[in-house]
């Protein structure tokens, strides 16, 4: 019997992807050599060979709801062996940002996020916002804050300024982030709905967070094995900031309130200033390798504005942290204060933007691996697992 399907082509997309990374998208004849070498796709409807063909016939309906595009780590062992040079890895990479573009709420900071231009748009923002806070709170007193003995970055920005102006961030992104997950989950659930193998919603966190601390897919990669300590490191100095962060915040909120405890600045041999250095070295030393490995492989994978942007804004968030305590130990108020400014400037980009941006990364991948969990999907990964381990 045959019948008629209908294909609603989108072939704006298309041209977006190939301006987005996905150069040599047109080059892949369907050989599945792709499929058979990634050691993360499930037997059933592998990928990347089906997301490459979609990819060209620009079926964005499908693609944007394809839970495969998250459980792929991006290790390049495709783009390795693919005889023609058509670089799925990177397409894949492509498709999540274009992912995450569609469901970017609201869409017009994810779209200028791609641009040079946008970016410096989205930078503008931070800068005259943060900028003026710095002007209003420190005119009146003629900026004594840059004479003043020690530095202390508080004297320049209070804590409650920084409270205002990053909860703020915060909240704008938290509502932004719940929008678009809002409507991935409800694409991830119209493309693959749920089976009866599914494993509980408890289980499903629970199992993907112990996959994600542990880093258990990226050990699977043969290509990029170096990215698996990169990413590691990244992942837990970054953790370990944001602890920081808070327990700094804490600190100074408990003091404030009457606790007898010492205020922020801390000692340099404080346990929490320990963990902040620490971590800031892991982060440091973690997305520099990514930058180097990024910059070196250049010519095999391409990057988009969109992958640079947000690895060059973690990079500066990370190195202006780290410069203003190394001008603050060296007793450099100008540099100081410029370091921290900028420093603030970086945080507020990643934090305000980080559902539209690269960033959200860390909100979609999570979301689809649970789903996959969830829906039962990975059952059908595990088993590959099993097969591939057994021969
Ligand atoms: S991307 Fe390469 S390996 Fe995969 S199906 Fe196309 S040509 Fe074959
Ligand atoms: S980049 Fe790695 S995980 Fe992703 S599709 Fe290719 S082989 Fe699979």
């Amino acid at each position: 019997m045959t019948g008629n399907v209908s294909i609603n082509a989108d072939l704006n997309f298309v041209e977006k992807l190939i301006g987005s990374g996905s150069v040599d998208l047109k080059t892949c004849y369907q050989c599945s050599t792709c499929t058979v070498v990634c050691p993360l796709t499930p037997s059933d409807l592998p990928f990347p060979r089906k997301e490459m063909l979609a990819a060209q016939w620009g079926l964005k309906d499908r693609l944007v709801k394809n839970m495969d595009l998250w459980l792929c780590h991006n290790c390049s062992d495709c783009t390795d062996q693919c005889p023609r040079g058509a670089k799925p890895s990177d397409v894949m990479s492509a498709l999540r940002n274009q992912t995450i573009e569609h469901y970017s709420f609201p869409s017009f900071i994810s779209k200028a996020a791609k641009t040079f231009k946008g970016n410096l748009f989205l930078f503008l923002i931070p800068v005259i916002i943060i900028g003026l806070a710095i002007y209003i709170l420190n005119v009146g007193d003629n900026f004594a804050f840059m004479d003043t003995k020690p530095i202390v970055y508080a004297n320049m920005m209070p804590v409650v300024a920084i409270d205002v102006i990053f909860l703020s961030a915060v909240a704008f992104a938290i509502f932004n982030t719940l929008m678009a997950m809002k409507h991935f989950i409800s694409g991830l659930k119209e493309q693959f709905p749920r089976r009866s193998d599914g494993e509980s919603l408890f289980n499903a966190i629970k199992g993907t967070i112990i996959t994600a601390f542990s880093h258990d897919e990226f050990k699977k990669c043969g290509t990029k094995k170096s990215r698996n300590v990169s990413h590691l490191l990244m992942m837990y100095g970054f953790l370990g900031l944001f602890i920081t962060t808070n327990l700094v915040f804490l600190i100074h909120t408990l003091h404030e309130l009457g606790f007898d405890i010492k205020d922020t600045p801390l000692p340099f041999f404080h346990p929490v200033k320990i963990l902040g250095n620490i971590s800031a070295v892991a982060a440091f030393i973690g997305i520099s390798a990514i930058v180097l490995d990024r910059m070196k492989n250049s010519k095999v994978n391409i990057l988009s504005f969109f992958d640079w942007a947000f690895i060059g804004n973690m990079f500066l968030t990370i190195a202006t942290g780290i410069l203003c305590q190394i001008f603050r130990v060296a007793d450099n108020p100008f540099m100081s204060f410029l370091s921290y400014y900028i420093h603030l400037v970086m945080v507020f980009y990643m934090l305000a933007y980080a559902p539209q941006t690269k960033f959200g990364h860390i909100f979609y991948r999570p979301v689809a691996m649970v789903y996959a969990r969830f829906s039962g999907r990975n059952h059908e990964i595990e088993a590959m697992a099993e097969t591939v381990e057994n021969t």
